[in-house]
């Protein structure tokens, strides 16, 4: 079994009326020990506005669920810390926990992972039937498996596989990918 790995995770949204961070050249972006958000990222839409700060919650789901308030006042402070005091006073938070959604965690997601699990699966599985069954999962890619930028890294790969020529690039072979 491959782990899916981030179905037990939560993020916090920081919504802005624009993202003011930018205005002092800052990027958005951070890694974090000190506070509840371990990394933080830039998630204002393309047009510009609003602005939008996300970072995931390095906490277990159920601290996380047992006190939201603090939870989210330490996350501001966060945030205040790292992109300055207007980054204290969002027009709204929004908290997306997945730990709480059953279509997405089982119980075993519930424990907290710190650590990306590697996907183990991806040697053996992918040399079954001669290399003829193709695998499109994030989790058979060999740089960010486990990512959205792994999805589209394996079905680039697989796309390749099956019309390499038509894409102007040479398709491996089933021997090849065994
Ligand atoms: C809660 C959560 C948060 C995440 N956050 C991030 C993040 O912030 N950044 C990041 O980079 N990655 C994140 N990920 C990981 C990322 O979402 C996955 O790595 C990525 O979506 C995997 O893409 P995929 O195409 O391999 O598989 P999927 O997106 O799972 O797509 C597989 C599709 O196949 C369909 N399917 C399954 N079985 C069948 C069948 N028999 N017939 C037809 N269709 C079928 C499914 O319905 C699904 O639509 C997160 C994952 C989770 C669970």
């Amino acid at each position: 079994m491959t782990p899916t790995w981030m179905a037990g995770q939560a993020k916090l949204v920081a919504i802005y009326d624009a993202p003011f961070w930018r205005q002092d050249g800052l990027s958005g972006d951070a890694m974090s020990q000190s506070g509840p958000l371990v990394e933080v990222h830039d998630a204002s839409p393309a047009a510009g506005r609003p602005g939008a700060l996300f970072g995931f919650l390095g906490v277990p789901a159920s601290v996380r669920n047992a006190n939201r308030e603090a939870l989210v006042s330490a996350s501001l402070a966060q945030l205040g810390r790292l992109f300055g005091n207007r980054a204290e006073e969002p027009v709204k938070t929004v908290i997306k926990d997945w730990a709480t959604e059953p279509e997405t965690a089982t119980d075993a997601d519930q424990a907290f992972a710190m650590e990306h699990p590697s996907a183990e699966i991806t040697g053996s599985i992918q040399s079954i039937w001669h290399g003829k069954v193709l695998f499109g999962a994030s989790e058979m890619a060999p740089q960010f498996g486990g990512y959205m930028e792994g999805a589209l890294e394996q079905a680039e790969r697989v796309a390749q596989d099956l019309l390499g020529d038509t894409m102007g690039k040479t398709s491996r072979t089933p021997q090849e990918r065994a």
